[in-house]
């Protein structure tokens, strides 16, 4: 059980061994809400990375050969363990993430859902047998654990990107190494910690944190009992893994970046869809991929749903993330704060004009200040890159044709969000907006039970629902006479 900072593990864990880095070095982690240091945790090299895989190696046959009810329970205690934790766990989130600590509260929930969600799937892993169109033969499917699985997470949601991961890989019978972002290791170790206590056995989970991330990755990448990739993080890298990942041809399933258009039409409920752009642009303070990062507004209801918007954003209480009364906590790191101050300045730049915030915040921590920015003009930067910040740029549009060509003006293809009464043009819409996932009248879609994933350059392969499961397998079809 981890109750506080002194207790959690900050070591590599490789075959149920808490182990330092065979060069000793470690990692400082920080306070994004103080800029203080919080702690050091251990710093991988490619070697450690390779025992990481010589424990997983080890572990596989044995967890393959579990029975899916066993995989079910032990899955099923990881759920009961991390509700059990969930506050501790909350407030570990915010505390070296920097979100509120009403966000971290709902991240542990999702997070905690993955372990139940596919404890209740481990045990419908079912394969099909049919006859062959020419009565030939039997066609026998059954689904087999892939193998070695490498994961690799990023910062925003250090704990649900984490079990959305390790959890189906484990119902499918797979061993696997998580590679946490080094912004927010300590939730991985404190998630860890749990997957031991609820009896997962020693190198089914094995966990390093790293400041050489490439070069650790390539190591995993080019041993050839490492038969998956599952990444979650920007496109850019994505980019890299995916070349990476050819050499062994190994699976991949990717959850990139996203630029999503957020649609107000003008029979729109207003009251409905202010709420829901505030869900979908400051859950986590922005720093989502599902993130609304473009605002699409009819010009009939664009003043009223603008000034709205501006009023809400501007009232938000904004401070360090571990505050109970916080609503917008401070970005992950200095860098992201002068991303998004140059996004702004770009669009202001070209026209756009402040309705709220468009400022840092002069304290200690990286804080900018909730922002609205109407007449964003299309050559923006901020609509054509991912803002990952409190920013909601606002552009209006005639009609639904319009509507549909501005959104889809990306290479992005994650999540669209669309709000209308009428439902019929609500449907037409979404069918013709190129991503993976559609919020028609809601901020959020995030579900352990939905297939969650992105097209084009946002991604491959899907998380959650069934399909989660699948990735972690591979179709082995037997063809039979009997
Ligand atoms: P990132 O820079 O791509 O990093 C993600 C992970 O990859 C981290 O663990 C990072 O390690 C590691 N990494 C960095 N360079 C690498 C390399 N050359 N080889 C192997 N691994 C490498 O992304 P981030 O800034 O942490 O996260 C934000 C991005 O994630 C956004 O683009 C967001 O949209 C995306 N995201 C997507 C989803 C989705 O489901 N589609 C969900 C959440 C976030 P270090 O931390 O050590 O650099």
């Amino acid at each position: 059980m981890v109750t506080s900072l002194n207790d959690l593990p900050t070591d590599l864990l490789i075959g149920g061994q808490w182990k330092p880095a065979a060069s000793g070095r470690r990692i400082d982690v920080f306070n994004p809400s103080s800029e203080e240091l919080i702690a050091t945790v251990a710093d991988a090299a490619p070697e450690d990375a390779v025992s990481a895989v010589d424990a997983a190696a080890a572990a596989a046959p044995g967890w393959a050969a579990t029975s899916a009810r066993q995989r079910s329970e032990i899955l099923r205690r990881c759920f009961e363990l991390m509700q059990r934790d969930a506050e501790t766990l909350a407030r570990l989130i915010s505390l070296e993430n920097g979100k509120a600590l009403n966000d971290a509260r709902g991240e542990v929930a999702y997070a905690a859902e993955f372990f139940r969600w596919f404890a209740e799937e481990a045990v419908r892993i079912n394969g099909d047998i049919g006859m062959s169109p020419s009565g030939a033969a039997r066609i026998v499917v059954q689904y087999q654990p892939v193998g070695i699985a490498f994961l690799v997470t990023p910062w925003n949601f250090p704990a649900a990107m984490a079990t959305r991961k390790i959890a189906p890989a484990l119902a499918a019978g797979c061993t696997c190494i998580l590679k946490p972002a080094t912004e927010t290791p300590l939730t991985a170790y404190a998630v860890a910690a749990l997957l031991m206590e609820a009896g997962v056995p020693p190198g089914v989970v094995n966990v390093v944190t790293s400041s050489m991330a490439g070069k650790l990755a390539n190591a995993v990448l080019d041993d050839p009992r490492v038969r998956k990739l599952s990444f979650t993080g920007s496109t850019e890298v994505g980019r890299v893994l995916l070349k990476k990942a050819a050499d062994q041809i190994i699976n991949c399933s990717m959850e990139l970046g996203g630029n999503a258009p957020f649609v107000v039409f003008d029979d729109a409920d207003i009251d409905q869809a202010v709420e829901g752009a505030m869900v979908a642009k400051m859950r986590n303070g922005g720093e989502a991929c599902t993130a609304a990062n473009r605002f699409y507004v009819h010009r009939k209801v664009l003043a009223e749903f603008s000034e709205r918007l501006a009023q809400r954003m501007s009232a938000l209480k904004v401070d360090d993330g571990e505050r109970p009364d916080t609503q917008c906590g401070p970005l992950v790191n200095a860098a992201s704060v002068a991303k998004i101050a140059q996004l702004v300045a770009d669009a202001q730049a070209k026209g756009a004009r402040v309705l709220a915030g468009g400022t840092r915040l002069d304290r200690p921590g990286h804080f900018y200040a909730p922002t609205v920015l109407a007449d964003v003009p299309l050559n923006a930067d901020l609509l054509h890159e991912e803002i990952f910040g409190p920013v909601a740029p606002i552009v209006g549009f005639e009609d639904e044709a319009e509507a549909i060509r501005l959104a889809n003006d990306t290479e992005y293809g994650l999540v669209a969000y669309v709000y209308t009464r009428d439902l019929a043009r609500g449907l037409r819409v979404s069918e013709q907006i190129e991503s993976g996932m559609i919020a028609l009248n809601r901020g959020l879609v995030s579900d352990p039970a939905a297939p969650f994933g992105g097209v084009k350059q946002s991604g491959i392969g899907r998380e959650g629902a069934h399909h989660g499961i699948l990735e972690f397998c591979e179709a082995k079809y037997i063809a039979a006479t009997w």
